[in-house]
This record gives C-alpha cells, structure tokens and sequence, in this order.
C-alpha cells in the first residue's frame, strides 16, 4: 500500500484494503480504491467508508472475499455491484462499468467497461481519481488533484446534471463540506439540469438530501441549493438563510436533550433536518413534500401534524399546564420535538419540551384498583376522576400523595 494510504486509513481498513489486494492477485484482476476514500487521502482527511472498483464482476469478487474472511455481502444486481460488512466496515464493491441515460433523470443503462471509462461516468473531478492496488498507481483523468489545490467541484461534461439531477445535491453537499467554490461552467451546468429534477424518484432526492442533513455544514449546503433555485424547481417553498441557520444551531446545541427520546430509531438529526426545512412553511410545501418523499410513516405523521402545531396561537400556552398538556397530548414525540426546536414562540416552545419530557409520564399515584377498594363502581367514571388527579399535579394543586389522597376523598364525596 501507498505508505502515506495508510495514514488515512484505520487499522480496519487497512485490513480490507490488504485482503482486497491478497484476493484480487488470487483471481488476477485489476481492483481499485475509488472515489471518496482516495480524494480524503489527497486532502489529509480520514477517509470514510471505503469504495473500491473492480475490473471483473463486483458481486462474485464480493463473495470471493466473504468466503475467505467471513462478513455479510448484500449484492444489488441491476449494477452488479455489492456491499460487505465485515469487522463492522460497510465496504462497496463495484463492477467497473460505463453508463449511459436512456433519459433525463432515469437510472443509466451499464456495460461492464475498464476503470478509464468508469472514473468518466463519476460525478465531480475530485471524485473520479482511483488508486490501483496492484502496485499503487493514482489514477486521475480529469485532474482531480489540482481541483482539490484549487477547492472547486467541477462535473465532467455539460449533460452532467441532465443525467443524473441528483448530482445537484451533491455539488452543493460537497461545496459545503469542503468550503469549495463551484467552478463557473459547472454552475451553468447545473442550471441545464434544474428541470429535470422534478423526474427524480423521490427515493433518490430523499437520499441525497438526507446526505446533506448528515453533515455539519447542513445549512450551507441548503441555503446553496436554495440560490440554485432546486426547490423552486421542484415547486417547494423553503425557510430563509437566516431561518435555516438559526434551525440547524437549534439542532445542534438541543438535540443531545432529546438523545435517549423515542425518535430515535429514525435517526433524529435527520429527521429534524425535515423539520427544519418544513416547519411553518404551510400546508401547500408540506403537501408537496408529503407526495415527493416516501417518508417513514413516524416523520410522515409528524409532517402532517406540523400545519396544526404551528398555527396554534401561542398565547394558548400560557395557562394552566394541564390545558396545554391536553392541547399537546394528541402529537407524537417527533411532532413536539419539532415544535420545540422550531417554533418561534417560547411559551410554545416550553410547553413542547414540558409535553414530551414530564407532563404525558405523569400519572397519579392512585390507580383504577385503589378506586374498587374504595367502592367506586367500575365505569367511565374511573377515567374522569384519574384524569383529575393526574391533571391537579400538572397545575401544581397537588404536590405530595397525602394531598392527593385529600383530593380524592374530596372528588369521591361529591
Ligand atoms: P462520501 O465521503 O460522501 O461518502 P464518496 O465520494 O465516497 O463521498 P459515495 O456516495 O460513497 O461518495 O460514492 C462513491 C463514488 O461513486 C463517488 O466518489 C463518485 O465517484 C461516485 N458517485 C456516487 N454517486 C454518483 C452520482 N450520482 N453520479 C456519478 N458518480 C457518483
Ligand atoms: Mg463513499
């Protein structure tokens, strides 16, 4: 390996690199570390999930390895291509291929092609560079490497993004990322392929947008797409610079508050990144990205419960809290931890945390069994009179169990 290679690598993926080399001198094929792993090594970067090109079929080079060292290889076979976990690595491996577009925006028809004519069907110069195992060799068409000395993302050729829209999302995620300039051409470029974005499946635009979400500088990234005009083009309104700032500071110095909260199987920075970017904005653009985005049913849920939360006048919130706590009741978790991150009223803001973290836990320390013993007949009854309690700790009427059971005994008798 590249000695400085290794630098940028964790001892794990170095292993992975090293039974690639050993399997790929077994079958004698050209294999090839590509993409992102070898642009971060050129920058000094640790590098990321590794992706590596193979010069044969990518599934069957795949299974080679995992017969050998074990790990799981999930193989996606309309681009031959395939995933191995192993040692707790995500590594793809891929055919190398070429591509061609039977339309705008379509997924691309593939032959297998030597790495020349792979590294031309990559979106950006400084992601079609490639590392040969075999003895080293960097290789880098469209020289990437001055593209990173200079910091510019620059596509290949002008149908780029006529291709393959979803490279508009890309450009403006590594922009931010990296703090490169879009080069001139390639800007205009980008303009070509804004009206092809609406042919995107929304799986893919779901993707690459929640890509952006993932990453620190989120709100760079959008406020860039936004200037682009990719919403506009894909008929959604979007918040403001400042708006989206301020939003994505509100995830980051909030959401750790919300770590160990029941959204978290969706990923919850993700899912307040939708938030961020819906919250406010009205029923038309929340519509329309309800009918883009095949979103879990959670966010879906909690996107549809946004027009009623964000309308609700705040001064609703400065009562009692048990009439808060029953405004609030009916929203789930995600709703509320969009209504406290977002909403630009405080009282609601509070009354969204209060919600999620104390009042819906609360119940009295009386129970429907306690009722029976008292001689109260089962019936609707229980619910109202548990409510009460529940509801006389909420505003504070009650705050030991001897007041409670006073309160009880007071309800019972009347
Ligand atoms: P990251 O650090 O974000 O993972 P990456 O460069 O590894 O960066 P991947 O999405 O893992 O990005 O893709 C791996 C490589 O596949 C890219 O470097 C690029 O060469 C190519 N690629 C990915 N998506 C596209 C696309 N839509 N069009 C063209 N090439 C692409
Ligand atoms: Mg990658």
């Amino acid at each position: 390996m590249i000695p400085a290679l290794v630098e940028s690598l964790s001892t794990e993926q170095c292993a992975i690199y090293d039974a690639m080399q050993v399997c790929a001198d077994q079958r004698n094929v050209n294999v090839y570390l590509v993409g992102g792993a070898v642009r971060d090594w050129l920058m000094g970067h640790p590098a990321g999930d590794l992706d590596f090109t193979v010069e044969a079929d990518g599934i069957v080079f795949a299974r080679a390895l995992s017969d050998v060292h074990g790990g799981e290889v999930v193989a996606h076979e309309r681009f031959r291509t395939a995933t191995w976990t192993f040692n707790g690595l995500h590594t793809d491996i891929t055919t190398a291929r070429s591509e061609s577009y039977p339309r705008p925006a379509a997924l691309p028809v593939v032959a297998p092609a030597p790495i020349g004519v792979d590294l031309m069907r990559r979106d950006f110069t400084i992601n079609a560079m490639a590392v040969r195992l075999r003895d080293g060799a960097l290789l880098d068409p469209f020289d990437g490497q001055a593209d990173l000395r200079r910091k510019v993302i620059r596509a290949l050729h002008a149908r780029s993004f006529i291709d393959d829209p979803t490279r508009i999302l890309r450009a403006a995620r590594y922009s931010a990322r990296f703090g490169f300039e879009i080069e001139p051409e390639t800007r205009v470029w980008i303009d070509a392929g804004l009206p092809w974005l609406k042919d995107l499946s929304g799986e893919r635009v779901k993707y690459d947008i929640e890509h952006i979400f993932a990453i620190p500088k989120a709100p760079d990234a959008l406020i860039l797409l936004r200037a682009w005009s990719v919403f506009a083009a894909l008929g959604i309104a979007v918040p403001e610079p400042a708006t989206l700032l301020a939003r994505f500071d509100a995830i980051r110095s909030h959401l750790s508050t919300w770590d160990d909260a029941r959204i978290v199987p969706y990923g919850h920075r993700i899912a307040a990144g939708w938030g961020a970017l819906i919250y406010n904005l009205g029923q038309m653009s929340a519509s329309r990205w309800l009918e883009l985005i095949p979103y879990t049913s959670e966010v879906n849920e909690a996107i549809v419960s946004l027009g009623v939360l964000s309308t609700l006048a705040a001064s609703l919130f400065d009562g009692r809290s048990s009439h808060q706590s029953a405004l609030l009741r009916p929203f789930s978790a995600m709703a509320l931890l969009f209504m406290w991150l977002y909403d630009p009223a405080p009282a609601k803001r509070t009354a969204a945390f209060n919600e999620w973290h104390t009042w819906r836990g609360l119940r009295p320390l009386t129970t429907g069994d306690d009722l029976r013993a008292r001689g109260v007949r089962p019936g609707p009854i229980y619910g109202k009179v548990l409510a009460m309690l529940r509801d006389a700790w909420l505003d504070g009427d009650v705050t030991t169990d001897d007041e409670e059971s006073a309160l009880l005994t007071r309800l019972l008798s009347q």
